[in-house]
């Protein structure tokens, strides 16, 4: 395991940078969890032209100044999904892709999830439905799973799943070619239901229905409460104070999971926030 870090900030959309640029400046310890991509929203975006400097950018020019930014400041992105993270005595313990990393403070800059749950995830979550391959994959040794998948980087869960799975049925919820090996069935559909009795035994989907043992929604945004027990949300938001401050000593939010509106800018200046105040943080508690 690394060492303890002094920061630990989950996401790499404009809230998750903004921190990891301010924490870079104040000269402390940190690790950024996310994607070498950045955001889904900042690459998909048509024409943004409500951000300080850049009248009409594309937001694949604005990702692209983003990267040069971070290339500058020599801020590198551990491509990895946080799936639990566990407050323990003076510091946090995360879980991303099978390791385990401790920081004294961190900085949820996870965005949000757009749109509700399909009907009964919530009522089969732990009895059938997981969002994390690494936690539950085990509980399926030699059973038949399905995979609904929100991006290409859930690929190698899939495959990770199908070393040991009876079945993987992979449901891709984007657009972009697949690279997956023959082990893998993949079904181009759109799923509407999660059914079963005491646990899940069916997935159905618009135009057939899947005999499975377990379903694994494999989304870019885990909700707050999954991700870390305890923390305090209202309407799926995580609650704040002024200086980004949750309920959790050391645990900061900022961006999109923290309410609207939801705009870049917004994002960013949290961002800055959180991480001026996690610093403190840090600096006092030590
Ligand atoms: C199509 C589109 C157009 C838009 N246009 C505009 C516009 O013109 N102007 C404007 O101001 N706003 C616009 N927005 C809104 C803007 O995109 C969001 O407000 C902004 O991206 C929020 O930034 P964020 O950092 O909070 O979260 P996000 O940008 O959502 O980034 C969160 C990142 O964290 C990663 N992540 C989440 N959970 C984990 C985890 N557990 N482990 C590791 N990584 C994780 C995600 O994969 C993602 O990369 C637009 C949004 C969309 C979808």
């Amino acid at each position: 395991m690394e060492e303890r870090y002094d920061l630990a900030i989950i996401g790499t959309g404009p809230a998750g940078l903004s921190a990891a640029l301010n924490a870079k400046i104040r000269n402390k310890r940190f690790i950024i969890f996310g994607s070498i991509q950045l955001s889904g929203k900042i690459e998909k975006a048509h024409l943004i032209g409500n951000y300080l400097g850049f009248p009409k950018i594309q937001g694949k020019e604005l990702q692209t100044e983003f990267q040069k930014h971070l290339r500058q400041m020599e801020i590198e992105i551990a491509e990895k999904k946080v799936t639990n993270i566990y407050p323990m005595d003076g510091y946090f313990s995360l879980l991303a892709n099978n390791e385990i990393y401790e920081a004294k403070s961190i900085i949820l800059a996870t965005g949000i999830q757009i749109g509700k749950g399909f009907p009964g995830e919530e009522a089969y979550l732990g009895k059938g439905v997981s969002y994390c391959v690494t936690c539950d994959g085990n509980f399926y040794r030699d059973k038949i799973v399905a995979v609904v998948a929100y991006s290409s980087q859930e690929e190698k869960e899939a495959e990770y799943l199908a070393d040991m799975a009876a079945k993987v049925y992979y449901i891709p919820m984007y657009k972009e070619e697949l690279h997956l090996s023959d082990k893998i069935e993949v079904i181009r559909d759109r799923p509407v239901e999660i059914a079963g009795g005491e646990v899940v035994n069916k997935l159905i989907l618009k135009d057939r229905v899947l005999d499975t043992d377990g379903v694994f929604i494999l989304r870019d945004t885990i909700s707050p409460g999954t991700l870390i027990p305890g923390i305090e949300t209202e309407e799926n938001h995580i609650k704040v104070d002024r200086t980004m401050k949750t309920n959790i000593p050391g645990c900061y939010a900022a961006g999109d999971v923290t309410g609207k509106p939801y705009q870049y800018i917004k994002a960013a200046g949290e961002g800055n926030v959180a991480a001026l105040s996690a610093v403190n943080y840090v600096e006092t508690v030590k």
